[in-house]
């Protein structure tokens, strides 16, 4: 098969065609055949082992930048649009002999245009399998959702705030008990582990608000060594800075709502898997079955998005510096914490695993107390005080009024999400909402 830069759509979903068969090599006829997810998706494969089917970036040996410019290389083989069209459909016919081989069956389960987003994060990551899903917590949750019950999994004290509430109130209901760590501490993570028990490993590096660093490769030991598996939430440091997989990651999370998208108007999530295995095919069921799967349109945006992913995010690290430098011994200002200061506990760990880059995140904890971090947040005029992150608009935030009671967040402290804009301008607007010393 032709691969890479000039690969049409055809030849496209031809490397994704089902060859009709599922995995015990039976041949599927109808979707009534496949009671779940997982021998619906079967329908897809070349073969078991390979369900995705092949990879153009990956095999093509292209770099990153190429694959997320070009979204893959695909080129619509009607029309020679070098944009691919949304694929809109729910449902498609059947062939004569009653079998589905064009691959593709119904849009609950899959969706050419979320198959294209698919593949080119899978080749960003490195990994062997994407789902993208309607959210990031969608995609958290169905990571969650899939593991084996009873399931005990340990998690950072620092992490997104939605997952943590979800752990702490919802997940338990399920079956799945976390144990909340350091961390940024591997001895910690280690006694958190019960052999034979723990089932998943959660960590999520440079981790929100106060940006604490772990060692993924380190923690992979930690968690296969007590047969668990490893999900990194990269949501922060995108596949430009960070590859997890190669670290020993089995799962990494995106909420693609933030970075991979970058516009702040599309809100998505993925999960890309080390392997195409039991774990990817559990989560692919869970998301047929739930109906969670990302929107063509959305998948569309996204992909748009992602094209521009490393230019963005290089920029938005390089302004995320010069911001925490300038204000790191400002008088108001009691902590930068950024992992690309030397001084911040994760600095080392964080040069050795993130490259080209610490993000484009940082906080601030103010020495007046919450009452002059808010102040000076509503002060800003170029910063825009809104949650999330990631988007092309810095935005900054008063963490702790929006996670509310029981957050572990300073209520001193500012989170900023440094966007493209001018850098000038941005430090202007903190300076000119500080109080004078
Ligand atoms: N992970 C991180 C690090 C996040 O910041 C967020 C959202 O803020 C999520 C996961 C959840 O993603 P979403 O809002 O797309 O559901």
């Amino acid at each position: 098969m032709q691969q890479g830069r000039h690969l049409t759509t055809q030849s496209f979903h031809h490397a994704r065609r089902s060859n009709g068969k599922l995995p015990n090599g039976k041949a599927f006829s109808h979707p009534d055949d496949a009671p779940h997810g997982l021998r619906l998706r079967a329908l897809k494969c070349d073969s078991p082992q390979s369900p995705r089917g092949e990879r153009p970036g990956h095999s093509a040996g292209l770099s990153p930048e190429t694959i997320a410019a070009q979204a893959g290389g695909v080129v619509d083989a009607a029309t020679g649009a070098v944009v691919p069209p949304i694929h809109v459909a729910t449902t498609f016919v059947r062939d004569a002999d009653n079998q589905y081989r064009r691959g593709y069956c119904y849009g609950r389960s899959d969706n050419a245009t979320v198959r294209q987003v698919e593949d080119v994060l899978t080749d960003l990551e490195q990994g062997q399998a994407t789902l993208m899903f309607a959210s990031g917590m969608a995609a958290a949750a169905a990571a969650f959702l899939a593991l084996e019950r009873p399931a005990h999994i340990v998690a950072p004290t620092a992490m997104y705030w939605g997952l943590r509430q979800w752990l702490t109130e919802d997940a338990p209901g399920h079956g799945i008990e976390a144990t909340f760590v350091d961390a940024g501490d591997p001895a910690a993570l280690q006694a958190a582990t019960r052999p034979d028990h723990t089932r998943l490993v959660w960590i999520e590096t440079p981790s929100n608000p106060v940006w604490t660093i772990t060692d993924i490769a380190e923690t992979a030991r930690i968690a296969h060594a007590a047969g668990a598996l490893l999900a990194v939430d990269s949501t922060v440091p995108t596949p430009v800075l960070s590859r997890p997989i190669g670290l020993g990651a089995d799962l990494v999370l995106h909420s693609a709502t933030k970075y991979l998208n970058g516009h702040s108007d599309v809100v998505a999530g993925g999960i890309v898997f080390a392997e195409a295995g039991a774990a990817f095919e559990r989560a692919a069921r869970l998301r047929t079955m739930l109906g969670s799967i990302l929107g063509s349109f959305e998948a569309a945006l996204l992909l748009r998005g992602m094209r521009t992913l490393h230019v963005r995010v290089r920029h938005q690290c390089a302004s995320a510096m010069i911001v925490a430098r300038h204000f790191r011994d400002h008088p108001a200002i009691m902590r930068v914490l950024y992992p690309g200061l030397a001084t911040h506990p994760g600095h080392a760990i964080a040069a050795r695993q993130m490259h080209g880059g610490f993000g484009g995140m940082l906080s601030m904890r103010f020495k007046g107390g919450e009452a002059a971090a808010i102040a000076s947040a509503a002060a800003m005029q170029v910063w825009k005080r809104a949650t999330s992150l990631g988007g092309v608009e810095s935005l900054v935030e008063h963490r702790s009024s929006i996670e509310g009671v029981g957050s572990p967040c300073p209520a001193d402290l500012l989170r900023f999400s440094v966007g493209l804009e001018d850098v000038g301008d941005l430090i202007a607007d903190i300076e000119q909402s500080l109080p004078a010393a």
